[in-house]
């Protein structure tokens, strides 16, 4: 059995432990599961509801003069979850945005700073990036009559799925000036390896290429500096760690340098231009200076508000004490599923801690899909990826540390129940 005395110990000492009782916890005969699934979908803050309903009130009093007078003017709410956003990211508050979707974002971003010419016009990728990645450089590369095969250089990981900073900076050297854009994950959506993005970025801009981050299962998951990491563009999804709720609002960051550039395309709509003139209806578009330029549309009201009652917990949470909790859950975990499981399964991310966050890539082989299934027939919420991958991720906002314990003796549970066959490497 596991060590219940210490992970409880640990549940006592944690100075976030109150934040869990800020969110609603879904119910297993009557008890909180076990939610191990905030990579997916965060959990609802309870906040969010009156959140909502502060909108849906407005509306109802106001019509169409909440634009100005809704207690969150709608013409102005996106503005303020700026601040909120650049801590997180590490940037700027002109340099990010709650706007769109993330694969929406992409396409903006990829407008922008994806421009192949005749020698320079490849893209590196992780071959195991996220499919909606790869469907929207394909379309972009294809948008420039190119094809995959001339334009598209993917690099595969070894046995476990992580690829080295050695071999990222080498297959960039390689490319060299051919290479136009890097587009790469901040942390992977299949293995939970966290990139060295500083180190990306810059050997970027020593061969000259433009980078790009997909940080869905980066942003309120580990330390962002994107302002110094300078990448051109990043973009994330709201609903994973930020728990914004199905369906949240994107995000996007544009670096300061390319604010104000009028040669840069750009797929323009009336928001992104600058607000002074927005409403004397100019003809031609005029750029805000800042991220903003890219926003297209009027804001999504009612997701920005779940997404600003979501981002005031996170405000008043020290960064550097949600991370400590979260390396300190993955090494316990890590620790349980060895001493209870030992090579029944198999761990994809790598352990150094700056080479992970919140989650764990449990290989159990072919059993996998069952395995989820039982979990969660015993109150533990995991998903399941293809081919035989459980992916576990304990959040320092809401999880504890017996929840660790309760996963890993459900998990051995299953096992002595149904052994599966020991995965290979
Ligand atoms: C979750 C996720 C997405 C989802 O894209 P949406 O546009 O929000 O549907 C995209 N990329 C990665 C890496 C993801 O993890």
């Amino acid at each position: 059995m596991t060590d219940n005395a210490h992970l409880l110990a640990l549940d006592a000492a944690d100075p976030l432990a109150h934040l869990r009782t800020q969110f609603h916890l879904p119910l297993h005969h009557g008890e909180p599961q076990v939610y191990l699934c905030g990579n997916s979908l965060g959990l609802q803050p309870k906040a969010t509801r009156a959140a909502l309903e502060q909108e849906l009130d407005d509306w109802a009093r106001l019509g169409v003069e909440g634009h100005f007078h809704a207690q969150h003017s709608w013409y102005e709410t996106h503005l303020e979850l700026r601040d909120s956003l650049a801590r997180l990211a590490g940037a700027k508050p002109t340099e990010v945005a709650a706007m769109g979707s993330l694969t929406a974002n992409l396409h903006m971003a990829l407008t922008s700073f994806y421009r192949p010419t005749s020698s320079r016009f490849k893209v590196l990728m992780e071959a195991e990036m996220f499919p909606s990645d790869r469907y929207a450089m394909a379309s972009h590369i294809e948008l420039h009559h190119l094809t995959r095969e001339e334009a598209l250089i993917e690099l595969t990981g070894d046995a476990r799925g992580i690829i080295s900073t050695d071999r990222i900076i080498d297959a960039i050297r390689q490319a060299g000036d051919s290479l136009a854009l890097i587009l790469w994950s901040g942390v992977n959506y299949y293995s939970g390896q966290r990139y060295d993005l500083d180190a990306i970025a810059k050997a970027a801009r020593e061969v000259g290429a433009s980078v790009g981050f997909d940080l869905a299962h980066a942003m309120g998951n580990v330390p962002l500096t994107l302002h110094e990491t300078a990448p051109d563009f990043a973009v994330w999804c709201t609903y994973k760690y930020l728990n914004s709720g199905p369906g949240g609002v994107g995000g996007l960051f544009v670096h300061e340098r390319h604010h104000g550039d009028a040669s840069l395309h750009r797929l323009a709509g009336w928001w992104g231009n600058d607000p002074a003139t927005r409403f004397t209806m100019p003809r031609t578009f005029v750029p805000q200076h800042s991220v903003d330029a890219w926003q297209v549309s009027n804001a999504p009201v009612l997701q920005i508000a779940a997404l600003r009652a979501s981002l005031g917990l996170f405000d008043k949470a020290p960064l550097d004490a949600l991370r400590a909790k979260s390396l300190r859950m993955g090494s316990e975990l890590r620790a349980l599923l060895q001493e209870r499981l030992g090579d029944k399964v198999l761990l994809l991310t790598p352990e150094p801690s700056d080479e992970r966050g919140c989650q764990l890539s449990i290989r159990v082989g072919d059993a996998a899909r069952r395995v989820c299934d039982q979990l969660l027939a015993r109150g533990v919420v995991c998903d399941f990826r293809a081919p035989d991958v459980v992916r576990a991720a304990p959040t320092p906002l809401y999880n504890t540390f017996e929840e660790l314990g309760r996963f890993t003796e459900a998990l051995a549970a299953i096992y002595d129940e149904q052994p599966w066959e020991r995965p290979v490497c």
